[in-house]
């Protein structure tokens, strides 16, 4: 197993590789459902993957050379879909687990999509608001000949913003000569995005939270929550479970993390982290940091940052009853393997975070349609995806008598497997 040196929030943790990950995971999916080799070797490897070299020019007058990727993994059940994000630690091998992982995704959430995903390797804290027009316009250029409303329509994903898919929809509309907002989604209202898209992620999270608590016998108003990341996904699910009577016992952004046993008012940390620019500091809290938090004495525990934050090495000190994976591949397949011994229930990333994608997709119909929903609307839409996504997944793994995961991936690898032999192999 490649192990290689990231660095989170100002610790280094070792861990393993990603798309390594990702492929041991799809092996034991498809050594379980017992799925023919010719057909593991198709669906283990990604399909298409752009690697792009671009100039940027600064606002220093010098150019700076950037480097991007998409990758599609599949196009079995659809176009492609999946996020852009901005992380000085993207590599081609994070960008391929993270297209993989957005196959299973839409596929669980059985929306009619592959999976893609892209990346570019910068740290958009650094950059100016015009420097970051000028990296986004390019890149969307040096993609283009991927994306496009029937081909592959990226969305955001770290460090990427509604206004900068607004950067990408006008540039792929410039070259065309009209508008193209169906391109990308996650994009502001103005241009064709849709109602209850950027909450999406995190409503997702909290609805599957309550189905997940509901069958474990969690009762909201008595169980605590631990938050890893405090970015789009891990604030808007924070708020919406203090909604349903959970409190928030501690959150992190990239600067550290604070706790509070009595509960944090996550309004309130929210407004801090917008006037200070992290939730560090937040008044009447303790510091706590990005590693302790995870290992902290809560209910819940919502990683909602990054890949690899529980491994092997602190899955044994996991104190929390339910984890959900409102981040990408945060759980590692060792950690995996530990936190089953010990009965802690992780809810995957691919049915816990699929909120996002499936108001991805609600955006791209309306787009297509040029006819809009209510946000009540989509959100009870929305409900019906997850519930259901939850329940299918968690039937199967009771089935099975396996973890979640296994059991989510045993639903996604059959329906793109399915997919794939109906089709047949061209030519
Ligand atoms: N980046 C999000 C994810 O990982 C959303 C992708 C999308 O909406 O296409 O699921």
């Amino acid at each position: 197993m490649a192990v290689v040196e990231t660095t989170f929030i100002g610790a280094s943790v070792a861990t393993e590789n990603a798309w390594h990950n990702a492929q041991q995971q799809f092996d034991d999916a498809a050594e379980l459902l017992g799925l023919e080799p010719d057909l593991r070797d198709v669906l283990r490897e990604p399909k298409r993957e752009l690697s792009v070299h671009f100039p940027v020019k600064m606002d220093n007058g010098h150019v700076q050379m950037f480097q991007g990727y998409r990758v599609q993994h599949n196009l079995g059940r659809g176009p492609a879909k999946g996020g852009i994000r901005y992380h000085q630690d993207v590599s081609l091998d994070e960008v391929r687990a993270l297209a993989m992982w957005m196959t299973w995704k839409c596929a669980i959430a059985d929306l009619p999509f592959g999976g893609a995903k892209g990346g570019v390797i910068v740290d958009p804290h650094k950059l100016s608001a015009g420097e970051l027009e000028r990296l986004t316009r390019r890149f969307a250029s040096e993609i283009s000949v991927l994306i496009g409303p029937e081909k592959d329509i990226p969305a955001p994903d770290v460090n990427t913003t509604p206004q900068m898919m607004a950067w990408i929809m006008d540039t792929i509309s410039m070259a065309k000569g009209y508008s193209v907002p169906a391109v990308v989604t996650g994009k502001p209202l103005s241009v064709g995005g849709s109602a209850g898209r950027n909450a999406a992620t995190g409503r997702g999270c909290m609805i599957v939270g309550m189905e997940a608590c509901r069958k474990l016998g969690i009762e909201p108003s008595r169980a605590t929550v631990a938050v890893q990341g405090f970015g789009n996904a891990g604030s808007i699910a924070a708020g919406l479970m203090q909604g349903k009577g959970f409190t928030i016992v501690a959150v992190s952004d990239s600067r550290g993390g604070i706790q509070n046993r009595a509960g944090l008012d996550v309004a309130a940390v929210i407004a801090h982290k917008q006037r200070t620019g992290s939730v560090v500091g937040f008044p009447g809290s303790e510091p706590v940091s990005n590693m302790a938090l995870l290992e902290l004495p809560v209910d819940v525990l919502i990683p909602a940052a990054l890949e690899s934050q529980i491994t092997a090495s602190n899955a044994g000190e996991i104190k929390a009853k339910l984890i959900l994976e409102a981040a990408n591949g945060p759980t590692t397949p060792d950690a995996d393997a530990i936190l089953a011994k010990r009965g802690i229930t992780v809810i995957p990333d691919v049915v816990a975070n699929a909120g996002g994608v499936t108001v991805s997709y609600f955006e791209w119909v309306q787009d297509i349609q040029s006819f809009f929903w209510e946000e009540d609307e989509v959100n009870a839409k929305l409900e019906r995806v997850m519930v259901k996504a939850f329940n299918t997944t968690w039937d199967m793994a009771k089935k099975h008598n396996v973890p979640v995961r296994l059991g989510a991936y045993l639903v996604a690898v059959s329906r793109v497997a399915d997919a794939t032999r109906v089709r047949g192999i061209y030519p």
